[in-house]
C-alpha cells in the first residue's frame, strides 16, 4: 500500500448488488470527491468453516457463488471489483485494517442474533484502530428499529397494527447506480495479491458445493442481474400485478404462479425497496388493484412485519424463551420426521412438494403451508423447529426472520391461532391439479395412477397398483398416518395446549380441557378440507 492513499472498504453480508445500496454509494460517492486520497475496496468475507458447519444446501450455495460472480461483473462496470476475502471476520479485519489502511468502513444493518454478534465484534476492532464505521438499513423497507420505536418500543405484534405503524413513517428514497469510480480508486496489489494475483478472485462452484450430486436443475440462477430482471418480467403485465391476490395463487402449478423474488430478495440481490417502489408506480396506473394482505404489496409487507417482530427477539427460531412462541409439547418420531423430509410420506401431494423442494429449492407459499402444517399441528405433531431446519438447508430463499415467522404461523404457536383449520393434505392440491400433474412430475412413480386416486394411491387394489406399475410398500410407501384420524387427535392436543398456555399467561386455572373450544363457540367445526387456504394472505 503506498503512503498517500486511505481505503474505504464496503462490507457486502446481504445486499449483494449495485443498485439502492445506500452503505456502498457512501463510499464511491467519497472516494470520487476525493480519487487521489482514496482506494475502495468492496469486500466480502467468506469463511471457508462455514462450508462445514453451516445448514445449506448445495443449491443454495450455487446460488450464492452466482451471485458473488456476478456482483464482480456489476462492480467492474463500475470501474472496481469484488475482493473476496478467506477468513473469519473478525481475524480479516485487523489485518486489512492496517494493511490496506482503512479509513472508513461501511456495510448494510442487519438483525439476526449471528449477525448482531460478529458485527459488535467487527465494530469494537475498528473502534480501537481509529477506524470510522458507518452502516445503513437496506435490506428492508422500513428500519424495523424506527418501526418498534414508532410503536412505543414495542414490536406490533398482528400484521394490520405493523401496517398502521409503518403508514406514518416515510419511505426511504430508492438510490440508482452509483457513479463509476475514478480509475485512480484502483488500489495497487496488496502483499496477499502479490503472492497470489487470485487470492481475492470470487469462489469457484467446486470449491463452494462440496456435494455436486445434490444440485439440481438451475431454475433461478443467482445474481443481482437475474434478479433485476425476473422483477421487470414479473412486472411486464401490470393487470396481473393490479389482481394479484396470493390466495387464488395456486401451490402446484408446473410453472411458479408468484414471482419467485424471494431467493433474490434474501441475498439482497434485489432490493427490497425498489421493488416496492415499481408496485406502488404500478398501482397507481392501476386504481382497481387488490389490497395487502393478498395484494402483491401485501406479500411484502409480510416480509417487513415479519423482520420487525423478529428483530425484537433473539430467540425468533426457537420455541423455548421465544416472547411470541406459544409452548406446545411436540413430539420427536425420528422415522416420521425422515419420510416427510424426503418426501417418503405415502401422501403424493406432500412427497411432491418436498422433492421439489430438495430438487428445485423453492416451493410456493401454500405449498409451505400444506407440508408445514402436515408436519406440525395437522398430522405428525413434530416440533415446528425441526420442519424449519430441513426449510433451512433447502430452501433457496431460507431467511431467519421469514423461515421461524412462518413456521410459528402455521404450527399455531404465534401471529395464527385458528389451529381448527388443518389442510387436507389430499383435498386441498386437488383445487388447483384435479389431474395430478404435478405430482406426477415430483412423484413419478406414481404417474401411471388415474386422477381419481392419484392422491390417494391406497384407494387403488392390489390388482390396480400393479397394473399402475406402482405397488405400495414396494415402489411406494404406504401412508405413515390416517390423516382423517390424526387431525382430529390433534387438534384436542391444540386445545389442550393452549390452554395450559392461557393458564401459564392468566394465572388461572380454567375448568375443562375443552374450554377452549366451547370458547371459541361458534367457530366452524374442526374440519380438514382444502378449504383451510381460506386463508388472508
Ligand atoms: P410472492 O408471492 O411473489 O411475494 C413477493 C415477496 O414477498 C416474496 O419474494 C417474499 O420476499 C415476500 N413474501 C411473500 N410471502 C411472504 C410471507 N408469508 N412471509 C414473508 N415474506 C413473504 N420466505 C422467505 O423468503 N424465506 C423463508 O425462509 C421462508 N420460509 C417460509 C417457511 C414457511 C413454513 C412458510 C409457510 C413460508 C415461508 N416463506 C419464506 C414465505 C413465503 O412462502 C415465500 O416468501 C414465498 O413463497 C416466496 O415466493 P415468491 O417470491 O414467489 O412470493
Amino acid at each position: 500500500m503506498d503512503a498517500k492513499h486511505a481505503t474505504l472498504v464496503h462490507w457486502f453480508r446481504k445486499g449483494l448488488r449495485v443498485h439502492d445500496n445506500p452503505a456502498l454509494s457512501q463510499i464511491f460517492a467519497a472516494a470520487n470527491v476525493a480519487p487521489e486520497k482514496f482506494h475502495v475496496r468492496p469486500i466480502f468475507i467468506l469463511d471457508p468453516g462455514i462450508l462445514d458447519w453451516m445448514q445449506v444446501g448445495a443449491n443454495r450455495w450455487r446460488f450464492l457463488q452466482q451471485t458473488l460472480d456476478d456482483l464482480d461483473q456489476q462492480l467492474r462496470q463500475l470501474h472496481s471489483r469484488l475482493f473476496v476475502v478467506r477468513g473469519k471476520p473478525v481475524d480479516v479485519f485487523p489485518r486489512i485494517f492496517k494493511s490496506w489502511r482503512v479509513e472508513l468502513l461501511t456495510f448494510e444493518t442487519d438483525i439476526e442474533p449471528y449477525a448482531l454478534k460478529r458485527d459488535a465484534a467487527v465494530q469494537k476492532l475498528a473502534k480501537d484502530a481509529g477506524i470510522k464505521v458507518d452502516t445503513h438499513c437496506s435490506h428492508t423497507i422500513y428500519n424495523p428499529e424506527l418501526v418498534i420505536a414508532k410503536n412505543l418500543g414495542k414490536a406490533p405484534i398482528t400484521y394490520q397494527k405493523f401496517l398502521s405503524v409503518v403508514e406514518q413513517l416515510k419511505t426511504p428514497k430508492v438510490l440508482q447506480l452509483p457513479e463509476k469510480l475514478s480509475k485512480k480508486a484502483l488500489p495497487p496489489k496488496d502483499e496477499v495479491e502479490q503472492q497470489d494475483e487470485a487470492a481475492y478472485d470470487c469462489p469457484t462452484l467446486q470449491q463452494l458445493v462440496k456435494r455436486p450430486e445434490d444440485l439440481g436443475p438451475n431454475k433461478f440462477p443467482g445474481g443481482e442481474t437475474e434478479g433485476l430482471r425476473r422483477m421487470k418480467e414479473s412486472l411486464r403485465d401490470e393487470l396481473w400485478v393490479a389482481r394479484f391476490e396470493k390466495p387464488n395463487t395456486a401451490p402446484n402449478s408446473l410453472e411458479p404462479s408468484t414471482t419467485v423474488l424471494s431467493p433474490y430478495l434474501k441475498f439482497g440481490c434485489l432490493s427490497a425497496r425498489l421493488f416496492h417502489q415499481q408496485l406502488k408506480e404500478i398501482l397507481k396506473r392501476q386504481p382497481k388493484h387488490s389490497q395487502p394482505p393478498v395484494s402483491l404489496i401485501g406479500q411484502i409487507m409480510w416480509r417487513e412485519f415479519y423482520y420487525t417482530v423478529a428483530a425484537a427477539e433473539p430467540n425468533f427460531d426457537r420455541m423455548l424463551g421465544n416472547v411470541y412462541c406459544l409452548q406446545i409439547p411436540w413430539q420427536e418420531q425420528a422415522d416420521h420426521l425422515e419420510a416427510w423430509t424426503h418426501g417418503r410420506t405415502g401422501y403424493p401431494f406432500i412427497d411432491a412438494i418436498m422433492r421439489q423442494l430438495r430438487q428445485e429449492g423453492w416451493i410456493h407459499h401454500l405449498a409451505r403451508h400444506a407440508v408445514a402444517c402436515f408436519l406440525t399441528r395437522g398430522d405428525l405433531w413434530i416440533s415446528w423447529e425441526e420442519g424449519q431446519r430441513v426449510f433451512e438447508q433447502l430452501l433457496l430463499d431460507q431467511d431467519w426472520a421469514l423461515n421461524a415467522g412462518n413456521w410459528m404461523w402455521l404450527s399455531a404457536s404465534a401471529f395464527f391461532h385458528q389451529y381448527f383449520r388443518v389442510y387436507s393434505p389430499v383435498a386441498f392440491g386437488k383445487k388447483t391439479d384435479p389431474q395430478g400433474h404435478y405430482i406426477r412430475k415430483y412423484v413419478p412413480e406414481l404417474a401411471k395412477y388415474p386422477n381419481g386416486c392419484i392422491y390417494e394411491p391406497w384407494k387403488a387394489t392390489l390388482a390396480d397398483q400393479r397394473a399402475y406399475s406402482c405397488v405400495l410398500g414396494v415402489d411406494y410407501p404406504h401412508r405413515i398416518v390416517k390423516h382423517e384420524l390424526v387431525h382430529k387427535e390433534n387438534i384436542k392436543r391444540m386445545s389442550a395446549a393452549y390452554k395450559v398456555n392461557r393458564e401459564v399467561r392468566t394465572g388461572k386455572e380454567e375448568d375443562s380441557p375443552e374450554a377452549d373450544r366451547s370458547a371459541a363457540g361458534k367457530r366452524k367445526v374442526a374440519k380438514s378440507t382444502g378449504n383451510a387456504a381460506k386463508r388472508k394472505r
